[in-house]
């Protein structure tokens, strides 16, 4: 079987890890961190960087395709690694959901809707931008945001410079806030020969810019829960994907508006580890693996809860529900430390 490496040894990558030791498959983890959740269920690579090219050629050498539980990879490591083994999902993923100018200007080209955008680089620029967008409105960095972090509201044009000013200089994006009912989100994958299967759409509930609440189904019409995942099936075919998706959607009273994609395995999807057959993480493994896809479909009702920072203690004792917890030394304020999967027979 082939050998899987993981860049990021995160919460996601020994998910991965664990689903693929259940295919019989081998995991090599890249993380800066020996201790790190996946680092202690793979083979890991420490380095000093994802500027250390040495250590991604080991790494690289390792293992027969790569893939990654987060976006934020440099362009010269990819390319450092692509000389070696594939990526999956591949480069042009990565490229349009490292930046949100990029995603936001690649989904409306694709014909979806986003909520209203404008490029901020300069004050002049959030002059400009805000005079186009108005308020309310949120400013976010075009890059490394996560959680939440990264992002100013703006209630009334007179915050724009305070929003401004919060983002240190960094090129950032200016979006319209989006009136919306509900949140929801598709797991979608697709396999190397381009069969597709989406997970059923959940609904997220989010408590200080963190995902606190996935529930499924999510409470939207049938139909409405049908252009989800054919909207997703959209997007993974145009980026001729293989892997697992996450696709997060605002629903309005005219329709999806698509948040933010992201080319990877997904909090929101971590309900699929106790209501389905085959979960998010296998489902991915067997794409990057060159594997046919699962069956997903879902048997149980299913409200994920994450566990963030000491909420965790409280919960060690729980019998009752699937619990999941990622092995994190420290349970810092706004960590994620596990999560908890409380199913019912499917109503
Ligand atoms: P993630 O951890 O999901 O990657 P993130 O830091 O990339 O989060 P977003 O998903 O862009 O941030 O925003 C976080 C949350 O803030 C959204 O799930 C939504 O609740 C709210 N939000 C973001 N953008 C908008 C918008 N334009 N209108 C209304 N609410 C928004
Ligand atoms: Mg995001
Ligand atoms: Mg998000």
């Amino acid at each position: 079987g082939a050998t899987i490496g993981i860049l990021g040894g995160g919460q996601l990558g020994r998910m991965l890890a664990l689903a693929a030791a259940r295919l019989g498959l081998k995991c090599h983890v890249y993380d800066p961190d020996t201790g790190a959740p996946a680092a202690q269920v793979a083979a890991a690579h420490t380095h000093a960087g994802y500027d250390d090219l040495d250590a991604l050629r080991g790494f690289a050498a390792a293992v027969d395709v790569a893939t990654y539980e987060f976006e934020n990879i440099p362009t010269a490591a990819l390319d450092a690694i692509e000389a070696q083994v594939p990526i999956r999902p591949g480069r042009q993923a990565l490229a349009v959901s490292q930046d949100r100018l990029a995603e936001k200007t690649w989904l409306s080209g694709l014909g979806l809707t986003v909520a209203p955008f404008a490029a901020v680089d300069d004050a002049a620029g959030m002059e400009a931008a805000v005079a186009r967008i108005g308020a309310p409105s949120i400013l976010k960095t075009r890059r490394f945001g996560y959680d939440g972090k990264g992002q100013a509201r703006l209630h009334a044009a007179d915050d724009a410079a305070a929003a401004w000013a919060a983002m240190n200089g960094a090129p950032s994006v200016l979006e319209g806030f989006v009136d919306f009912e509900r949140e929801i989100s598709v797991i979608g994958a697709r396999a190397a020969d381009g069969q597709i299967a989406c997970f059923d759409p959940g609904e997220n509930v989010h408590r200080n810019g963190i995902l606190h609440t996935t529930t499924v189904p999510a409470r939207v019409p049938r139909a409405l829960a049908t252009d989800a995942v054919l909207l997703a099936g959209r997007i993974l075919n145009a980026l001729d994907y293989v892997g697992v998706i996450g696709v997060e959607l605002f629903v309005t009273p005219s329709g999806l508006v698509v948040n933010e994609i992201a080319p990877r395995v997904h909090n929101s999807g971590h309900w699929t580890q106790n209501g389905c057959l085959i979960d998010q993480f296998e489902q991915h493994v067997r794409a990057v693996a060159g594997w046919p896809l699962g069956d997903g479909s879902r048997h149980s009702d299913v409200v994920m809860t994450n566990l963030i920072g000491d909420e965790v203690f409280a919960q060690l004792g729980v019998a009752d529900a699937g619990l999941h917890l990622y092995g994190k030394a420290e349970a810092r304020p706004g960590r994620k430390m596990g999560h908890l999967n409380r199913i019912a027979p499917r109503a």
